[in-house]
């Protein structure tokens, strides 16, 4: 935010180039908006702005002496389920409140080595479990569209950031839709990539085959030079791959003619509100009069099951996770009895929110030995059958256009007495990480002014493909161009 205009990255970086403003003067606008609003919408749960001006200074000096990166000098926010150094890193949970890593995540020390700014860690569902931010155990953060109504989740507060103009862009980390969705109900850009792209190190693990960290942005360009920057191979995450990150910015040409996009129907779900329908719909025809190539009957006859799926496989690796946590190596401990097993029970019962314990209780019961078989297994396979037919699928489409959310954002409190109504909200990003895709959330319509998203589905790897459709799509509309006011 700089005199009341939001700065996309790209004109930032102009800006910063042509020195017509200093990183410094760039970072103090950003922590002066924060003052000024985040007691409305509560998207941050520690503001570093000590570090972030000391850091802005350093990029001055960068930037004086040629040695400029698109983000060098640009105010970020992190999601606080990313490792720090120094800084406190809690997943909003009581659990890890007062947790100082001793080390930074890859994507931190890839931010840093090139003069990144951190204004601060945004709020989040604890341990990113959930879809509206309402599981945070400090507050709810709130949808700058509508103060009344969630931001989505688990990346609330990184969502909100930057629809609230706190930040120029931020990261998030995405399980089952945790920035897709977010995305989408605060009407910004963010992007899931590829399982593998980027680094997992120094993410907070929940379910370790699922999770991805991806950027929230204004626009589709700006998506691609974060991805640029935190993209690549990693020997401290075993799970990164190694193959080269093209620059993904060479992909925005703006022209998708001939290409093949389909539009699976199972996406468009029982329950979803008409409006989001209308808004998709109408969405595709545009991609169309780009000169794409629509095919608006494809099918993934196993898409139901993905749900399902996911609330075994994900329950079950967040019990293995989160056992680390027993009051000993890190974290809440509680001292108040001699009893080592009770110290580790307590610890527990006061250091997790209801909703972690319902994921850990549903972990370990689908891994326990009589019924491992019968959910986990199964689960297992279900997984692979939906992963082989999109395969199938991508032989013949380029990519695949879907709603990111069957609604608009919903009220607080709506959902937070019915845990499966919370889970459906991610029925259409889901079945994505169940096959390690990369998508986007792009900003497609409002309701009455409530933001509506579009999700672009795309090959294992092939995230340029991705951004290209959606860039084109941001080159004929100018939904992501609107604020919402405060
Ligand atoms: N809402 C889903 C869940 O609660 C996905 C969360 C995420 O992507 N981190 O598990």
């Amino acid at each position: 935010m700089l005199n009341g205009r939001q700065l996309t990255i790209s004109e930032a970086y102009k800006l910063l180039k042509t020195k017509q403003v200093s990183s410094v003067e760039l970072t103090q606008a950003a922590l002066d908006r924060i003052e000024k609003i985040d007691l409305q919408v509560k998207a941050i749960v520690t503001v570093t702005g000590e570090l972030a001006l000391e850091q802005a200074k350093k990029a001055d000096e960068m930037i004086a002496s040629g040695n400029i990166n698109p983000l060098t000098g640009i105010p970020a926010m992190i999601k606080d389920v990313i490792c720090t150094k120094g800084i406190k890193t809690t997943c909003s949970s009581k659990m890890l409140e007062n947790f100082i890593p001793p080390y930074n995540a890859t994507v931190m020390e890839k931010l840093n080595g090139i003069g990144a700014v951190m204004l601060g860690k945004a709020n989040m569902d604890e341990f990113a479990m959930g879809s509206s931010t309402e599981n945070s155990a400090f507050f709810t953060t709130h949808n700058p569209w509508d103060l009344s109504r969630v931001p989505g989740g688990s990346s609330g507060g990184s969502a909100a950031a930057v629809a609230a103009g706190e930040a120029i862009y931020s990261l998030g980390s995405d399980t089952g839709g945790s920035i897709r969705q977010p995305a989408s109900f605060c009407s910004v850009t963010g992007f899931k990539p590829t399982y593998g792209r980027v680094s997992r190190y120094g993410l907070i693990a929940f379910a370790s085959s699922l999770d991805q960290i991806g950027p929230f942005t204004q626009d589709v360009n700006d998506a691609a030079l974060v991805l640029n920057a935190i993209s690549g191979y990693d020997t401290r995450d075993s799970t990164s791959v190694d193959i080269p990150v093209p620059d993904y910015t060479k992909c925005l040409t703006g022209n998708i003619k001939g290409m093949r996009i389909g539009v699976p129907k199972e996406y468009f779900v029982e329950g979803m509100q008409k409006v989001v329908v209308d808004a998709i719909k109408a969405s595709i025809a545009k991609l169309e009069e780009l000169g794409a190539i629509i095919d608006w009957n494809v099918t993934l006859p196993h898409t139901p099951y993905a749900l399902a799926v996911y609330y075994i496989i994900a329950p079950s690796e967040a019990s293995a996770n989160l056992a680390r946590y027993d009051g000993v190596k890190y974290g809440y401990s509680y001292q108040d009895t001699d009893n080592m097993w009770e110290a580790m029970e307590k610890t527990r019962e006061f250091g997790f929110g209801p909703e972690v314990k319902r994921r850990i209780m549903l972990g370990t019961y689908a891994l326990s030995a009589g019924y491992y078989d019968a959910y986990y297994l199964k689960a297992q396979k279900v997984r692979t059958l939906i992963r082989n037919e999109f395969d199938e699928v991508f032989e013949k489409y380029d990519a695949l256009v879907t709603p990111t959310s069957p609604t608009v954002p919903f009220k607080i409190g709506e959902k937070t007495q019915d845990p499966i109504q919370m889970y459906l909200s991610d029925v259409c990003t889901i079945p994505v990480n169940i096959a390690g895709l990369p998508a986007i959330s792009i900003p497609a319509g409002f309701a009455e002014g409530l933001p509506i998203g579009m999700q672009v589905i795309g090959r294992p790897f092939d995230e340029a493909t991705v951004l290209k459709v959606a860039h084109a799509y941001q080159q004929v509309t100018d939904w992501h161009k609107k604020r919402a006011e405060l």
